[in-house]
């Protein structure tokens, strides 16, 4: 496996690997754009963390690193760019899941997956309701399978070409990581990743739920 080459985080200077931070980069009508794997041309990198979203924003960092002059913007108009980013890529993962006939949907097929052991990342609707969220959670957790919270109802359906969905069974490992590494990407309050790379899915329903909202 090739390692990603390391860049650093512009508000707290951290070293980490490319995939693990959010790049924020000019887009041709002169606004800010939000990377989430890789890109080319003058790109900034920042941790997903609020805390170093709000400092770069704050201290006018993104304007001085790609030496422009730029709008004002708050840090929850960048989450919210870069939530709708991660909306828009886990959709698009999850229609090729389908594609690839990799993902299995609604309550009774993730169920099974589940309990064959056929499936390697849950996803419930982030407006699914608290009750099929929290039997889910603990199947997840019980079984030891990664489960997080993405995408609406609505917005599952879509990505998987059909009505709306409660939740997604991801039945591939290479497609699960590829959601999971994207779900990182969600701004967080704190730090609750100081986890080699590749443990993820140890973390079964101890994973805190990252909610993308649409
Ligand atoms: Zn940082």
């Amino acid at each position: 496996m090739v390692s990603q080459p390391f860049r650093s985080c512009v508000a707290c200077r951290t070293s980490r690997q490319k995939r693990d931070l959010v790049r924020v980069h000019l887009v041709p009508d002169g606004k800010l754009g939000v990377d989430l794997g890789g890109g080319s041309g003058r790109g900034v990198y920042v941790c997903p963390l609020h805390v170093c979203l709000e400092q770069a924003v704050k201290r006018n960092e993104f304007a001085r690193c790609l030496k422009v002059t730029l709008a004002p913007m708050t840090v929850e108009d960048l989450e919210e760019l870069i939530r709708e980013r991660v909306s828009r890529k886990v959709a698009a993962l999850l229609g090729l899941a389908r594609r690839a006939r990799k993902v299995v949907s609604g309550a009774e097929a993730v169920e099974s997956a589940m309990k064959r052991h056929s499936a390697q990342l849950i996803l419930s609707a982030a407006d699914a309701s608290a009750n099929s969220v929290s039997k889910l959670r603990t199947l997840a957790k019980e079984v030891g399978i990664v489960w997080m919270q993405a995408l609406g109802k609505e917005e599952l359906g879509a990505a998987l070409g059909g009505a709306p969905r409660v939740c997604v069974a991801v039945t591939d490992p290479c497609f699960a990581g590829a959601v999971m590494s994207v779900l990182k990407k969600i701004p967080v309050e704190m730090e609750a990743r100081e986890r080699p790379h590749g443990q993820a899915a140890d973390l079964g329903g101890r994973a805190e739920p990252r909610k993308v909202w649409g």
